[in-house]
């Protein structure tokens, strides 16, 4: 369903990422584990689109957009700080996006309000932000991704900010809703148990490139490199 083929991305002389290949399937939570500066933002942003490859292109459901510009990619993002607009209500807040688009008054009034009822926080949708704790602000950033229909999620290191405590209970909710809607998402973390908990599969980077994909079982069972068997650890 998301297809990178040959996705590479140069910043001067680094080389990020190199030749990245990779097919995720429609309805799949797949996790993107690695150690940090190994490209794993930089691979969401340029399917995001804020960033441009430097070669290879990007599909999704069969389609090229590659050069398409992020506006008109049907893609929904949480980022690991909370992005939400301050000034703005958690109502507003979700319904930003779908005001850009060319829906009626009511009809945006309808799908916060089903967003609303998705991340079960309807009696907050006149607080602001502020009024709000960490992993609240999270489910409105994650309802305001998800109001205008993407065809996929991006998540990346959505919890990273959160009190432990918070960040199961929200993962786990997070993993329910993209379920529900049978949303395809790719999550990035750099935390092993979070991925191997939470996935279908998970892809290891290492500099840039895929040091392994397969299921939590088969990555945790028959780690291919010492890299991952280190990296998820079954070695210390
Ligand atoms: P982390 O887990 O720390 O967020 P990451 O795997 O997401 O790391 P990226 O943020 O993709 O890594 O960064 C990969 C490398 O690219 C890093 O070495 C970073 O310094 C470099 N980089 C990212 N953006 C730019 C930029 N705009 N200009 C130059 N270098 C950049």
């Amino acid at each position: 369903f998301i297809e990178l083929h040959n996705l590479t991305k140069q910043f001067g002389p680094t080389t990020v990422v190199s030749p990245l290949n990779l097919a995720v399937e429609r309805g799949e939570f797949l996790s993107v584990l690695g150690p940090s500066g190994c490209g794993k933002t930089t691979t969401l942003r340029m399917i995001a689109g804020f960033e441009a490859p430097s070669g290879g292109s990007i599909k999704i459901d069969g389609n090229d957009i590659t050069q398409t510009p992020p506006s008109k990619r049907k893609i929904g993002i949480v980022f690991q700080s909370y992005a939400l607009f301050p000034n703005m209500s958690v109502a507003q807040n979700i319904g930003y996006g779908l005001r850009i688009g060319k829906l009626s008054k009511q009809a945006i009034e309808q799908r916060v309000n089903e967003m609303l009822a998705i991340i079960h926080m309807q009696e907050f949708a006149n607080r602001y932000p502020h009024q709000l704790s960490g992993g609240q602000q999270q489910r409105v950033a994650l309802a305001r991704a998800l109001a205008i229909r993407p065809q996929v999620l991006l998540l990346d290191e959505p919890l990273s900010a959160l009190d432990a405590k918070i960040r199961v209970s929200l993962r786990q909710d997070i993993r329910a809703i993209q379920r529900e809607l049978g949303i395809t998402a790719i999550y990035v973390t750099h935390d092993q148990e979070e991925a191997l908990s939470l996935s279908d599969r998970v892809l290891i980077m290492q500099k840039g490139e895929v040091e392994q994909l397969g299921t939590p079982a088969e990555i945790y069972n028959n780690p291919k490199t010492s890299f991952v068997a280190h990296f998820v650890g079954t070695l210390n």
